[in-house]
């Protein structure tokens, strides 16, 4: 068995886009775009223009409020310009791999932005670089920016439908040349990416609640294996790539969009959120007193839940919005603060109570027994009932979420009561799967990969590592 290494390179998970044609100030937009787009990824981020004859580009680690200041958007002058949030695992933080990535070929140059992970991206760089191609980042994105250049049509949009015919996975794409901007969509669809108008100008973003920001009308979805050409004779659609069926990512409505978008043709996705607690209520109802979200993923359908089982809802646990991604503890003093310094029990309304405590998904169950642990010893809680609003997570994914090894998943090797008893609740139960699909409209066109480890995009060997189905290789 040939060494299989998962981090080959770096994949393009949970980032956000969006794109503008056709506006005066097109780089200011983008940057509000990217602003209500943030959630979707904190690593880092840039901004590419175009004047009509020359790129622009600027890019850092950080937020974006950190990163543009107004000195930096003076410096990206234009009428098109693209943006990108990028999301990363640990350990593969660097600047050459925020986007957009800019590169240089025979027919221009072209700026691309990509949320999504390419599952052979690793077998094609193999095979770019024994023909001779040299990577400038590790990112998984960069090999659609060397198929093009490598590809044989005689027009650029020929060569980008070429190049993205050999590509497997997910891909909400834009890409950016000096007088044109292209959005285009894997053949399943897998991650949103709509379509707006402000202004006169054509916007593109992964969710609506960027149009929002901005001002723009929501005009439509990018269809999946769609490429839509705007420049200056207007919007051309092209059917680029045959879609077989859709597979849209059905964790983006659980735990990833924001509640106030609306993906996937234009479905809240706040509305889908409540109706998985009102259903997880219908299925595995506790006598409680109380109904508290864990904030803010939670939110939602611990509101719907309440709804349904009539037990009052309040706000138990507080969380503080300010906590970055890594802080400092103190070396002997406190120890394991974890999930103290993101939440804090509200002993008032806890107190005595039988609370039911509803989440949006467990992964390896950490914060979950941890919450646990604080609704009881800081809380007074006198029973904890955990209740999650998705099915058990048992697969990783490869098509763009952050999720652990198949064996870091506690609910791939554990069953609910071994669970229940590892995160010391009373009572835990899932939303069963049937439960999830009668929520979803529309639920045949929708992955759920994570919760049957059913993989509607085949992937190639390099991610049976990550399956944990060659261990020790
Ligand atoms: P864990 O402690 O690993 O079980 O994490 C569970 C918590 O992480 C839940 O509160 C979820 O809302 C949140 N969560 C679920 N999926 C993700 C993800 N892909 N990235 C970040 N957080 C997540």
């Amino acid at each position: 068995m040939p060494a299989i290494n998962k981090y080959l390179y770096d994949i393009e998970e949970e980032c956000g886009v969006f794109g503008v044609y056709g506006h005066p100030e097109a780089a200011n937009l983008a940057y509000l775009g990217l602003y209500a787009l943030q959630h979707r990824g904190q690593e880092g981020a840039g901004i590419c223009s175009s004047d009509g004859k020359q790129l622009h580009i600027e890019k850092s680690m950080g937020l974006i409020a950190d990163i543009f200041t107004e000195k930096r958007l003076k410096r990206l002058p234009g009428y098109i310009a693209i943006g990108h949030n990028r999301y990363s695992t640990a350990g593969s933080s660097s600047l050459k791999n925020v986007q957009p990535l800019v590169a240089n070929f025979s027919l221009g140059t072209i700026a691309i932005a990509h949320n999504g992970n390419l599952v052979n991206a690793a077998e094609l760089r193999g095979r770019l670089e024994d023909e001779g191609a040299i990577f400038q980042s590790s990112s998984d994105s960069e090999v659609v920016v060397h198929l093009t250049a490598h590809s044989r049509g005689e027009s650029f949009k020929q060569r980008l439908v070429q190049a993205l015919q050999d590509v497997s996975g997910a891909f909400s794409l834009l890409v950016m040349r000096e007088k044109e901007l292209i959005a285009i969509r894997d053949p399943y669809g897998v991650r949103p990416l709509c379509l707006g108008r402000f202004d006169g100008a054509y916007v593109v973003a992964s969710e609506t609640c960027a149009l929002d920001l901005i001002g723009a009308e929501y005009m439509r979805d990018i269809e999946p294996g769609e490429m839509l050409v705007i420049n200056e004779h207007g919007l051309d659609s092209i059917k680029a790539l045959h879609s077989p069926r859709k597979a849209h990512c059905v964790f983006e409505f659980i735990y990833f969009a924001r509640p106030d978008s609306c993906i996937f043709n234009g479905v809240n996705v706040n509305g889908v959120r409540k109706n998985l607690g009102r259903q997880l209520a219908e299925e595995s109802h506790i006598d409680a007193d109380l109904v508290i979200p864990v904030p803010d993923s939670g939110m939602p359908a611990a509101i719907g839940y309440a709804e349904v089982s009539g037990i009052p809802f309040d706000l138990g646990l507080i969380r503080n919005h300010y906590v970055g991604r890594t802080f400092i503890e103190p070396k002997k003093t406190i120890r394991h603060f974890g999930v103290k310094i993101k939440l804090n029990p509200v002993r008032e309304i806890l107190k005595g109570k039988r609370v039911v405590v509803v989440d949006d998904s467990i992964v390896r169950g950490t914060t979950s027994k941890k919450i646990v642990k604080m609704l009881r010893e800081v809380g007074g809680a006198r029973e904890v009932h955990m209740r999650i609003s998705s099915p058990a997570t048992v697969g990783p994914c490869f098509y763009g979420i952050d999720t652990p090894t198949r064996n870091e998943l506690i609910a791939a090797t554990h069953m609910v009561e071994e669970i229940k008893k590892y995160i010391t609740s009373d009572s835990l139960s899932y939303l069963s799967i049937e439960g999830l699909r009668s929520v979803i409209p529309g639920p045949d066109d929708f992955c759920y990969a994570c919760f049957t480890n059913e993989y509607p995009i085949s992937f190639p060997g390099e991610h049976l590592q990550q399956l944990d189905l060659f261990v020790g290789t």
